[in-house]
């Protein structure tokens, strides 16, 4: 059998670990260096030259999209499609279990996937219904309360309150809530993992079932496995899988959602006769880069340690550029982008990372300002966005009316007379009566409310029940498309004023075009509404409608990890941003953000600039701030500041690296930040000046007519 294109451009220590016999297999090692190459192509040889059949293969990645990269890759080694693989994250592949044993879990057929907001609004409900006083208890303070204990395997009956008053609470909060859920048939994010955990621990025929079928456990990304994860693998293997991990001790950064980078030493004792591969040579980045990255590491105190090194080039330096504020930022990263698309490059080879969501609006504005598309993962999740969860909710309740957040969250949008009073007297009957707000709905009449409210809520019922027989015959795009309409959303966002309401509605209509586009799991057994709706739920924003388009890609960097892109931005490396404030001051918390950093910088293939501002404005607020700490633990050698195209005086409150200077053309005492008036677009802010004398400009940031350019002898600025 040939087998070269398996065995093609594997170095010696790679090739070890993709053709070892089937004994377990740790494989740890730096960003780069061939980690998820070595997972792919070990399956591909356990397929074509083992004949391992695909079906017993069980392969295990951090994001979907890495899983569709991963299964594209082992197609195109083998030639051949292996539609049956499992492959996916711990998540998705828990929430199949789930949907084939639904009878087993003790779940309703037709359960829902709930996400973080959907549990928050749920844990508020819940405190409303329950007899405390609801200002003393943080809503998300309990969502994590529970998150954390499901994640690490604990039902509420193992709990216990250890003489503490506030953890007593904290457990009856947690049995409520599992209660309700149960009741909805409502399943959270830790649930998924933690009742697949159970489905096999509780039922020794399914697990011999699975044990016997998936001899070979594949698994990317170790080092952020939580112990209920933890415990499914272990569960799996048990004593004669064959587990092949890979990971990177430097690269854990879900600490903070209880993984445990100790599960490497865990794995070792578990399976005494692991092998142990280290891969050193790092394939990915420029010599620059990945000494700047080992540099970074170096400092943190905790780690296995190893060294990484490369055959390639130094390349370019990594370029550092101090912006005045988020939107001298933003313009920087946009006119370097448009060189790099001017030069013939792909967009989508471009990536602009950031250490939380909310710092991509500006970055988003200035790109749409320039007219270059782009595409967000996470943070503006598609399905997360206020009107898709209400279209959505309305196929929920078709498919399930006993989903409660969904009956809740439509009941009265578009506002048709149901008011918060009545959705009390229906909450209410529904505690007392241990039953879904449906049925509530369905079985108090005008005894309970005024005829006016009762025919508003039969209106409703009937509303639904015709939409449901409506749709019924109909393709899934048909379906989303009918109730959009029906419901009556179009309609409402259509009323309102302006881009808002405009966006709504495209994003409605985008929806459908989701609908169209969506591909169906070949090992899927379930209804195509209900796997589009876990699809949403499950993806949250990762398969955004424009995928197909060559566009920047925008992420944070927890969700750029495993990922490479020629060139890098990391913007936003302010002390207090990254690291973040947070974690500043505890060891740890610090630790974990260099990890971050680390992870980051080795995104970059060739090209990596590092941005940051010395005014950000974020949530409303103004900041000042240095330099990001990690940018000083880069050695000089290796990085080049970026100077602005004219040197002009910078505020008084800069503290960047790049000293002060006064402009040479600057006799009008214009400054960068300065506020100015024009007489026709109004206030703004000075972001760059460029020129001398007669042909100096200024660009402007106006406040309502957005950034222009302006030649300074004709623009009549008042100084402000
Ligand atoms: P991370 O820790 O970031 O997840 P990784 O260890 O999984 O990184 P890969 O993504 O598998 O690394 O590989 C990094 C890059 O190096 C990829 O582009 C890969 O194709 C390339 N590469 C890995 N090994 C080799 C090799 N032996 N010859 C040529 N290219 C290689
Ligand atoms: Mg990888």
């Amino acid at each position: 059998m040939d087998v070269t294109p398996i065995l093609e451009s594997l170095n010696d220590a790679q090739r070890q670990a993709v053709t070892a016999a089937a004994e377990p297999m740790l494989v740890i090692a730096g960003a780069g260096s061939g980690k998820t190459r070595v997972l792919v192509h070990r399956a591909a040889w356990l397929i074509d030259v083992e004949g391992i059949s695909p079906h017993s293969l069980l392969a295990v990645t951090f994001t979907n999209k890495a899983a569709a990269e991963m299964r594209g890759r082992i197609e195109a080694l083998l030639g051949t499609p292996v539609g049956h693989l499992w492959i996916g994250t711990f998540h998705g592949l828990a929430h199949r279990l789930l949907r084939r044993h639904w009878r087993e879990a003790e779940l309703p057929q037709n359960f829902q996937i709930i996400d973080s907001d959907d549990q928050v609004r749920l844990i508020k409900r819940l405190l409303r219904g329950m007899d405390v006083d609801d200002s003393l208890w943080v809503p998300r303070e309990i969502q994590y309360f529970i998150n954390a204990q499901k994640d690490e395997g604990l039902r509420p009956k193992h709990l216990d309150d250890e003489g503490d008053a506030n953890r007593r609470q904290m457990i009856a909060f947690y049995e409520a809530y599992e209660e309700v859920c149960q009741r909805g048939g409502l399943v959270d994010f830790a649930e998924l993992l933690l009742r697949a955990h159970e489905l096999w621990r509780d039922n020794a025929e399914l697990l011999a079932h699975y044990r016997r079928r998936f001899a070979h456990l594949l698994v990317d990304e170790f080092q952020d496995t939580n112990a209920i994860q933890y415990a499914w693998l272990r569960l799996l293997a048990g004593d004669k899988g064959v587990p092949f991990v890979v990971g990177d001790d430097d690269q854990s950064i879900y600490r903070w959602r209880g993984a445990r980078v100790e599960h490497i030493h865990r794995f070792q004792k578990d399976f005494p006769s692991a092998s142990l591969v280290k891969l050193e040579q790092n394939y990915r980045s420029t010599a620059a880069i990945l000494n700047a990255a080992n540099a970074v590491i170096a400092n943190n105190s905790s780690r296995l340690g190893k060294n990484l090194w490369t055959e390639g080039a130094e390349g370019e330096p990594i370029r550092v550029y101090s912006a005045y504020n988020e939107r001298d930022e933003a313009d920087f990263i946009v006119g370097r982008l448009r060189d790099w698309i001017a030069q013939g490059n792909l967009r989508a080879d471009a990536a602009i990372l950031y250490r939380s969501n909310a710092q991509s609006r500006v970055l988003e504005e200035g790109l749409i300002n320039a007219r270059i598309p782009y595409r967000v993962y996470g943070g503006l999740r598609f399905f997360e966005r206020a009107e898709i969860k209400d279209a959505l909710a309305y196929l929920r309740l078709i498919s399930n009316r006993d989903d409660d957040s969904s009956f809740e969250r439509v009941v009265n949008r578009p506002t048709r007379g149901i008011g918060a009073r009545t959705v009390e007297i229906m909450r209410s009957y529904a505690r007392a009566n241990s039953c879904s707000m449906w049925r509530a709905a369905g079985a108090i009449g005008s005894d309970e409310l005024n005829s006016r409210a009762a025919n508003a809520v039969l209106a409703f019922l009937n509303l639904i029940e015709k939409m449901a027989r409506d749709v019924a015959e109909l393709e899934l795009q048909e379906k989303v498309d009918h109730v959009i309409y029906a419901s009556g959303l179009v309609d409402l966002f259509k009323k309102e004023k302006g881009e808002k309401g405009e966006t709504r509605v495209e994003n409605l209509l985008e929806l459908v075009s989701a609908a169209k586009g969506f591909e169906r799991d070949p090992a899927e057994e379930m209804s195509e509404l209900d796997e589009f709706l876990s699809h949403a739920a499950l993806e949250a924003g990762e398969g955004q409608a424009d995928a197909w388009e060559d566009c920047v890609q925008l992420m944070t960097m927890h969700s750029a990890k495993g990922l490479e892109f020629p060139l890098v931005f990391l913007s936003g490396m302010e002390d207090g941003l990254f690291p973040h404030q947070r974690s500043v001051a505890d060891p740890n918390g610090l630790e974990e953000e260099r990890r971050l950093c680390y992870v980051g910088i080795t995104r970059a293939k060739q090209s990596l600039y590092i941005t940051h501002a010395d005014q950000r404005r974020l949530h409303g607020m103004d900041n000042f701030s240095q330099p990001s700490r990690f940018i000083s633990e880069i050695p000089d050698e290796f990085v080049e500041e970026v100077r602005p195209r004219v040197q002009v005086s910078r505020p008084m409150h800069s503290t960047s690296r790049r000293s002060a200077k006064s402009a040479p053309g600057n006799e009008l005492g214009i400054r960068l930040g300065q506020r100015v008036r024009h007489a026709k677009f109004g206030e703004g802010v000075i972001l760059n000046c460029e020129g001398q004398g007669a042909h100096a400009r200024v660009e402007v940031n106006f406040e309502t007519a957005g950034t222009k350019w302006l030649v300074l002898s004709y623009a009549n600025l008042d100084l402000m």
